[in-house]
């Protein structure tokens, strides 16, 4: 470990916010049965104090970049009133419009999306993310109300909402054992609802989700994305997998670099300090992935660095818990360099996956990286090869 706390001038080029994760409640009005969130119960809301003082602290700290996305998630943010957000645009507006551009964007479950909401959307320019994990006989299996109803049609109209109202989204599906032979009515669903663009989260091992249905089961992830892939790729004009994107993106252009004391390192926003940073209903903040804000460890105790109405971020740095945690952090990012062929693409994956399947942010791979990371990187590799050496272009080897 480094004998010293880590300052600024560690970084080239310097610290900066890229994702600002704003977690308006922890309350979640529906009870998917993976969901990892320990306290969707819980009816608190974040205060437009929390929010004024959350983006003026990031700009005093010397955080913010040429430009900053705002994603308001976790629980369910549209528990939230259409006032709150309302009040937050305009403060955010007020305190640093003049010299970032703020995107903003929400991810939700889709059940509340009325007329209201779909008007701040439009109003503010607002991009949305909805869950919905294909037709309703795979939707249906996970993600229903606490007394366990089912929450698909409801969802869906949301989404007519959404498009009536010309709202910029994107469908978020989530990967479970009752997805992987289903591909095929997973795209066919997209198709027939008019979704344009859909990305996949497998189901992590995370939080209070102390398993995943998708353990053991990395031959039949590969067999799903590339049956979403060849559909995909069949409709491009229609259809747009996040996963296919970014993967044909990281293997064509590689991660930028950044240097931390010293040593070159692709940038990756989940092991940069503040690139980042989530603040929670109650100010308090955090960095690296976003689900740590929640969690403790007996190593570190609380991924809590600090709250936005009385600590400067970026005095964190220099804190003994932050270096432990970020030293921990590169060590697993060395593991990686060691260890995979895709470090360059990667840049060591998520902290929290690595913590919470592996018990360490020191190890390399995960389950959630080989089916997430490795996967949509060698089905693009292999699709690039195939679009570069055809099979009618004949190899001459000297
Ligand atoms: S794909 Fe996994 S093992 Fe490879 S660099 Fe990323 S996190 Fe590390």
């Amino acid at each position: 470990m480094r004998a010293l706390p880590w300052s600024p001038q560690d970084f080239a080029p310097g610290l900066a916010i890229e994702l600002l994760v704003m977690q308006p409640t922890p309350f979640c009005n529906i009870a998917c049965d993976y969901c990892y969130l320990a306290e969707r119960d819980a009816v608190r809301f974040m205060s437009v104090d929390v929010v004024r003082a959350a983006i003026r602290n990031a700009r005093d700290s010397g955080l913010l970049g040429r430009e900053l996305d705002i994603v308001w998630h976790a629980g369910e943010p549209l528990a939230a009133p259409v006032s709150f957000y309302e009040r937050a645009f305009d403060i955010i507006d007020e305190e640093v419009g003049t010299t970032v551009p703020v995107r903003h964007s929400m991810q939700t479950n889709g059940m509340l999306i009325d007329e209201r909401w779909c008007e701040l959307f439009v109003r503010y320019g607002v991009h949305v993310g909805v869950s919905v994990d294909g037709p309703a006989g795979i939707h249906d299996r996970h993600r229903r109300t606490r007394d366990g109803r089912p929450t698909h049609a409801r969802v869906m109209q949301g989404i007519e909402r959404l498009q009536r109202a010309g709202v910029d989204f994107d469908a978020l599906a989530v990967v479970t054992d009752a997805s992987l032979e289903r591909a095929d009515d997973i795209i066919d669903f997209f198709l027939d609802s008019g979704i344009v663009r859909a990305g996949f989260n497998v189901d992590e091992q995370e939080g209070i989700r102390t398993g995943s249905s998708l353990t053991g089961a990395d031959s039949r992830v590969r067999a799903f994305f590339t049956r979403v892939f060849e559909r995909a790729a069949d409709v491009p004009e229609r259809l747009r997998i996040r996963e296919m994107h970014e993967a044909v993106g990281r293997v064509a252009t590689g991660l930028p670099i950044v240097t931390v004391a010293g040593r070159p390192l692709p940038a990756n926003p989940q092991v940069l300090p503040f690139a980042t940073t989530t603040v929670d209903c109650e100010g308090r903040f955090s960095c690296f992935s976003p689900e740590l804000i929640d969690q403790t460890h007996a190593d570190y105790g609380s991924f809590v660095f600090g709250d936005v109405l009385n600590d400067r971020m970026i005095d964190a740095l220099a804190s003994d818990r932050f270096a432990a945690v970020f030293d921990d952090i590169l060590a697993g990012c060395d593991a990686c360099r060691a260890a995979c062929p895709y470090f360059s693409l990667c840049g060591g994956g998520a902290p929290v996956n690595k913590l919470n399947e592996g018990g360490s942010f020191r190890i390399a791979e995960t389950r959630y990286c080989r089916q997430t990371i490795q996967t949509p990187i060698e089905l693009a590799m292999a699709a690039l090869e195939a679009e570069l050496l055809p099979e009618h272009r004949p190899l001459t080897i000297d």
